[in-house]
């Protein structure tokens, strides 16, 4: 599932290809917005606002979208056929490029000033400019009987991160994924390490923690249940968290991360 880093990059390159310039053509693939028709429009821009996308056109429209478990955003030049098979959701599309929605979990349209529908319970977004640590520790605290696994992954929390990010912080901080919020005391250091890891990772493809970028050296405690530790050679520990059927993966290292 992408993570924050991947959307940022996703919002970079949508830039790239759309901003500043006019559709041409718009094809909403969805029932809801079946016969909305952008062409004509100036982009204005587009942003990421923790895995949220927001395309804003000219006349106070914002197309909304998240790409969920396995949706991508591919940028094409103008003309060029989709791969067959593709389940195509969305096309923005003006004279030199298409910008084309596969798979996205979620395709809406709603007026600029209404934004806060779809984004204003977010929690502060890791990659964001207004990125705020202590409203995010205060966000965290307010419900200490929650694990912090869980609450990691609440996006109106703080916003961005998945289970990549929240496995590799946890091992980092030597955080036992079960432990209550209210037992942790540098929550702090906590988010501000979770947004480092994010933010070193927002302009490439790769989900590095360790600092090697080598394929098989990439996380210390993701990808690698049943490996050794890096640091103590424990194998790894591979579980779910969350009640079902939101349960998401999640890995650490039961020596380095005591109970
Ligand atoms: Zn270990």
């Amino acid at each position: 599932m992408p993570e924050g880093d991947a959307v940022y990059r996703t919002a970079a390159r949508l830039r790239g290809a759309l901003d500043g310039r006019v559709l041409t053509r718009s094809d909403f693939r969805v029932p809801r917005h079946a016969t909305a028709d952008l062409s004509g429009r100036t982009v204005l821009e587009n942003l990421s606002r923790g895995k949220h996308l927001l395309t804003r056109v000219e006349g106070g429209l914002t197309v909304h979208t998240h790409l969920r478990m396995d949706g991508s955003w591919r940028v094409l030049p103008a003309g060029r056929r989709t791969a067959p098979g593709d389940q195509v959701r969305l096309v923005l599309a003006n004279e030199q490029w298409q910008a084309v929605g596969v798979r996205l979990g979620v395709v809406d349209l709603l007026k600029t000033a209404d934004e806060h529908r779809v984004v204003g319970h977010l929690g502060p977004d890791l990659l964001g400019d207004d990125w705020d640590p202590a409203e995010a520790v205060r966000r965290l605290r307010e419900t200490p009987e929650r694990t912090i696994g869980e609450a990691l992954l609440d996006q109106r929390n703080l916003a961005g991160i998945g289970t990549i990010y929240r496995a590799e912080t946890l091992f980092l901080r030597g955080v036992w994924p079960w432990r209550k919020v209210g037992d942790i005391e540098d929550l702090d250091a906590l988010v501000t390490l979770a947004q480092r890891l994010l933010a070193a990772n927002r302009t490439h493809a790769a989900t590095v923690t360790t600092g090697d970028r080598r394929p098989a050296g990439q996380t210390w405690v993701y990808g690698r249940a049943g490996r050794p530790c890096r640091r103590c050679g424990t194998r790894i520990s591979r579980g779910e968290m969350g009640a079902q059927p939101q349960e998401r993966l999640i890995l650490w290292c039961g020596d380095c991360q005591p109970r």
